[in-house]
């Protein structure tokens, strides 16, 4: 008989993964479902990585390789982080595992001791909470609200900073509100960082590139030179070149926090895939222009979206500076009555109105800390969103 390992039974599956399994279900049960709940991109990996994998196989780099990654990909992950933010890593200072998500659990194994705080703004990715309880951490989330534009505040910061604060984890553009740090937000949180220097930052830049803004998205490691040293800077292939499959992500960071993942990693699966690293290592250093014409696409589809759903009465939704999700906020249509006579009392009650009455798939924003809001997701075609925008328009206006 299995009992679980106290570990597991205090976290949850991804709430994320749960929607996106409800949604097939619904949809092999014959439902009439457009999904809004997707987490990745729906774009087929571009050709030439594709092809850049067929040919490490007939290379024969089919073995395990180093663990902290090929040469040629630390390689193309050093140049990558000097190109587009100007930063400098050495070769030890870069690791490499299967997908973002995996650097991050190691991550935090790798320095997080029972009962060691780490600082969680919401809203927030929903993994961050689940992957501090799971290695005997304390998420301290810390509310950012959408007048703050969903950003931490250095004042916020200050004072969730404890003696027992190991990590801040920021997360820009943000999943789920695709919200931004500047320059100046980044020095006023560096300001705060700087007083308190036993605190290291996990800075998951993954949507860095899925950016909207005319002037570069730029990471605290670089408005902030002086807390490099102190920042593991996570990002990887799968959102960028909708790579999501092949499971490659990456971290640069401290030398002696690098050597602790790779040391946890050696133990736990030797390396990620030989094939995925060619494919990545590629995807990095060729012809950049899937990257420009998915985030066109992207961008488009995201101005049709906020403007349709800013049009619906008891919704409003702040238009986000990368990352393709939208949080629109639902404090407007808490309280009113479904035609079937439910009272809708919270973005959960929301979302499972969406679904049943007019079939359409998002997700509550209380899975992300921060309510009433939900999650859609913009990784679709333009049909599916304006087909999503007039039932969540119809499901509204039914609401007495
Ligand atoms: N970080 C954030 C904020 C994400 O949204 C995701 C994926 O949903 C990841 C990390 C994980 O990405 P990967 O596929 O590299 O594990």
């Amino acid at each position: 008989i299995f009992v679980p390992a106290a570990r597991v039974s205090r976290i949850k599956i991804s709430p994320t993964t749960a929607a996106s399994a409800r949604v097939r279900e619904l949809k092999a049960a014959g439902r009439d479902i457009v999904d809004m709940a997707i987490g990745e991109p729906d774009f087929d990996t571009p050709d030439h990585v594709k092809t850049a994998a067929h040919e490490a196989i007939d290379r024969g780099e089919t073995k395990y390789t180093a663990v902290n990654g090929t040469v040629a990909l630390r390689k193309a992950i050093i140049a990558d982080y000097k190109r587009r933010l100007g930063l400098d890593y050495a070769d030890n200072e870069i690791c490499v595992g299967g997908g973002a998500k995996q650097i991050l659990f190691l991550a935090l194994m790798a320095s997080v001791e029972e009962g060691a705080e780490v600082i969680v703004p919401a809203p927030y990715w929903v993994s961050y909470p689940d992957m501090v309880i799971a290695n005997d951490g304390k998420p301290v989330i810390v509310r950012c609200s959408e007048n703050q534009g969903f950003k931490l505040t250095a004042e916020a910061l200050e004072a969730a900073i404890t003696p027992k604060t190991r990590w801040l984890i920021l997360n820009a553009p943000s999943n789920p509100t695709g919200a931004a740090y500047s320059r100046a937000d980044l020095k006023a949180i560096g300001d705060v960082l700087l007083r308190h220097p036993d605190v290291l930052v996990l800075s998951d830049d993954i949507y860095d590139q899925i950016w909207y803004r005319d002037e570069p998205a730029t990471t605290l490691a670089a408005a902030v030179p002086e807390l490099k040293d102190r920042v593991l800077l996570a990002n990887g292939v799968s959102k960028t070149y909708a790579m999501t499959g092949w499971r490659i992500g990456y971290a640069a960071g401290p030398a002696p926090l690098v050597a602790a993942i790779n040391k946890l990693q050696s133990q736990m699966s030797s390396c990620p895939s030989s094939i995925s690293q060619a494919a990545a290592a590629h995807a990095l250093t060729s012809d950049q222009s899937f990257v420009r014409d998915s985030v066109k696409l992207y961008k488009e589809r995201r101005d049709y979206a906020c403007a349709r759903l800013n049009a619906i009465p008891g919704l409003s939704c702040l238009v986000p500076d990368g990352a393709f999700y939208l949080y629109p906020g639902c404090a407007g249509v808490i309280g009113k009555t479904t035609p079937g006579g439910k009272v809708i009392e919270s973005d959960l009650d929301f979302v499972l109105y969406l679904l049943d009455d007019v079939g359409v798939a998002a997700v509550q924003g209380a899975a992300y800390g921060l309510s009433p809001y939900f999650r859609l997701s913009i990784a679709t075609s333009m049909e599916a969103i304006k087909a999503a925008c007039d039932r969540i328009e119809k499901a509204c206006r039914a609401l007495r």
